[in-house]
């Protein structure tokens, strides 16, 4: 018989007996969400402030998102791509539209859509660039983050994301993050064929690079005929201020990779857009997922997609964003070293106070009803959904200003 979870206690225990040991969450036992907030198993009130690390841009259970999950769940769920399904087509369509490329290629995770990513980049360097067999080099960036596969861990120079797990995949070249200089010699390499980067460093810690610098790394992708590949898999979708962070500096990438809101956080659904000059030269056979492109997972994502443009959520992480920061700012604490983020995409920088870390400040928080994480130890980000009214935020900055305070 499976047990009934009652208490939060029970679920936290469940879990650590019985579930692998990769995670070490806050100790909230989330059993409901609507828009900005969830509800533990005693049915306590928090906002939510990680979104699922920006999944749940549009809030948790948009009504919209989830009609048209229920509405295709009893129609056909999936029919793999041995099929066609009368739902993909549209979605292609809608989602190529929204973002000006000529082809998608939808995926699951965002893991899976870097891996698309880096394979499409290759493909290219040899058909198109005719880099000799196997040669094909792709430039990253030091604290990057784009997934848990050993090929995406090959790239980390996290020694906590790699460690341990090695043979790694070849062919990667890295260069320090913000460093305009470094990418242009890593460009000398007439081996290289792309350059994947993070428009923000999400998971490093919110590292919100120099104006122009995205600008200058295209040009310079340019000019090496080298593909410029932009991992929006959590700073898109409205999430900084825009559609995409890119926009921020109108770079266009030659190949773009998309996750988490595009389902508005209710199933794993990603995808890489590029044009038919890098996407066509991938054949049948190929490339593919099982639950790539199925029938739930285009409805959802035309739905997400929907609501981002219907509710102008970008526009909101905007305003909003400037009023988390200036509000954070006034506060005049030890604790807070440095308030960086665009949008609704932020982190404070926690200075370890009286022997409090940030995730002290995550447990105060906690109790106050605010559910925010640390990310690398002392840096925690703040980023709730971006339907979060100005008067919730406003109460949100207070419970956070309120943990902060209360260690000196
Ligand atoms: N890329 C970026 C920039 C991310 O932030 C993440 C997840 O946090 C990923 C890729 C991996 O996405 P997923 O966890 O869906 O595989």
């Amino acid at each position: 018989m499976v047990e009934k979870i009652t208490t939060s206690q029970q679920a936290i225990d469940m879990e650590a007996r019985y579930g692998a040991h990769n995670y070490h969450p806050l100790d909230v036992v989330i059993s409901r969400g609507q828009g900005p907030f969830v509800w533990d198993v005693e049915g306590k009130k928090y906002y939510d402030f990680l979104s699922a690390y920006s999944a749940v841009n549009q809030g948790h259970c948009h009504p919209k998102i989830i009609a048209a999950m229920m509405d295709q769940c009893q129609k056909v769920c999936l029919t793999s791509r041995a099929f066609y399904n009368d739902c993909l087509g549209p979605y292609e369509k809608y989602v190529t539209e929204t973002f000006g490329y000529d082809k998608v290629l939808p995926m699951n995770s965002g893991a899976e859509a870097d891996e698309t990513a880096l394979k499409l980049a290759r493909r290219w360097g040899y058909d198109k660039k005719g880099i000799p067999e196997n040669q094909a080099k792709i430039i990253v960036c030091e604290g990057n983050f784009h997934g848990r596969t050993i090929t995406i861990i090959s790239l980390s120079i996290d020694p906590e994301a790699y460690g341990g797990f090695g043979p790694f995949t070849p062919g990667f070249i890295k260069i320090p993050y913000n460093d305009v200089d470094a990418l242009a010699k890593a460009l000398e390499d007439p081996m290289v064929c792309g350059f994947l980067v993070e428009p923000i460093q999400g998971e490093a810690g919110v590292y919100v690079p120099d104006d122009g610098y995205l600008k200058k790394c295209y040009d310079l992708c340019k000019a090496h005929n080298v593909l410029f590949m932009a991992d929006e898999v959590q700073t898109g979708i409205a999430r900084t201020g825009k559609m995409l962070a890119c926009d921020h500096e109108g770079v266009r990438p030659d190949i773009l990779i998309l996750g988490k809101a595009l389902s508005g956080g209710t199933m794993p659904v990603s995808a890489v857009l590029a044009d038919d000059d890098i996407m066509l030269n991938i054949k049948p056979g190929e490339h593919g997922s099982t639950f790539g492109g199925n029938p739930i997972a285009c409805r959802v994502g035309i739905a997400a997609l929907e609501v981002v443009k219907e509710e102008k959520l970008a526009e909101r992480a905007e305003y909003l964003g400037k009023i988390f920061r200036d509000e954070m700012n006034k506060v005049n604490s030890p604790m807070i070293k440095q308030i960086r983020g665009k949008g609704l995409l932020n982190a404070i920088i926690i200075q370890p106070t009286n022997g409090k870390e940030a995730w002290d400040v995550c447990v105060k928080m906690k109790e106050l009803g605010v559910l925010a994480k640390p990310t690398h130890q002392h840096i925690i980000r703040f980023a709730p959904p971006l339907v979060i009214t100005e008067e919730e935020l406003r109460d949100a900055i207070a419970k956070i200003t309120e943990a902060i305070l209360s260690f000196e």
